[in-house]
């Protein structure tokens, strides 16, 4: 048991369950994952805390509870293939990784990816794969997806990923402008797409051939 197991504990009873998250594989992986290992040692003490944490590179690990209802939304059962697009700390990726049987996810910041990669290793998880690109394009080799999640602010959902998604899938993304968006669940069922809409959010922006134009 480690130090953290506590607060961890304490995080997903204050956060997530007095929230309204109900799904149980949600909320047991989220008290089995060391959130503080995502972040950097300087601030590991605010790992659990009810908000998103800086990463470096400009960009931010999301807040427990955005992880926790995106998550869920996601309804999975344990067999499905996902799609991530944004990598960032890899804290999403592996709680996906604990739900699911494979997991793709795509970063386009280098040094976020090598880091990320670090701590999969660290912890074992072989069921994660990660790469460096415009995650706007997708994964194409690897398609389809059962699921994708896109974890970073978009105008709209790339035309790509919703190709590369499978009969019956379900993507989640947070849709808007570039200061605020409203998570979207967007399913697939017989070729034709619904929509549904959920909470309000602040993501970073996703940059790239169909998200965001570059800030660099
Ligand atoms: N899921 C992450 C949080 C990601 S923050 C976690 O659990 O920590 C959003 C990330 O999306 C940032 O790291 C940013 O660099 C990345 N990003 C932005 N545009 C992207 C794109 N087109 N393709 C891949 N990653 C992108």
């Amino acid at each position: 048991m480690d130090e953290f197991k506590k607060i961890r504990d304490l995080m997903v009873e204050t956060q997530l369950i007095t929230r309204g998250i109900k799904d149980r594989r949600v909320l047991d992986a989220m008290r089995r994952v060391p959130r503080h290992l995502f972040v950097d040692e300087s601030i590991q003490y605010k790992a659990y805390d009810d908000m998103a944490l800086p990463i470096g590179e400009g960009q931010t690990i999301s807040q427990p509870y955005m992880v926790a209802i995106m998550t869920e939304l996601l309804e999975l059962k344990g067999n499905e293939k996902i799609l991530e697009i944004g990598t960032g700390s890899g804290y999403q990726a592996v709680i996906l990784a604990e739900l699911s049987k494979e997991v793709y996810t795509i970063e386009r910041v280098a040094v976020l990816v090598k880091r990320a990669e670090e701590r999969f290793n660290f912890l074992g998880y072989g069921n994660i794969h990660v790469k460096v690109g415009d995650g706007t394009l997708g994964w194409p080799e690897e398609s389809p997806f059962d699921r994708v999640i896109i974890t970073a602010g978009t105008p709209k959902i790339p035309d790509p990923l919703i190709e590369q998604l499978s009969e019956g899938g379900i993507i989640i993304a947070p849709v808007g402008d570039r200061f605020s968006q409203q998570l979207i669940k967007v399913k697939k069922s017989k070729g034709r797409l619904s929509e549904e809409y959920h909470t309000p959010c602040i993501f970073v922006p996703l940059i790239g051939e169909y998200g965001w134009k570059g800030e660099d």
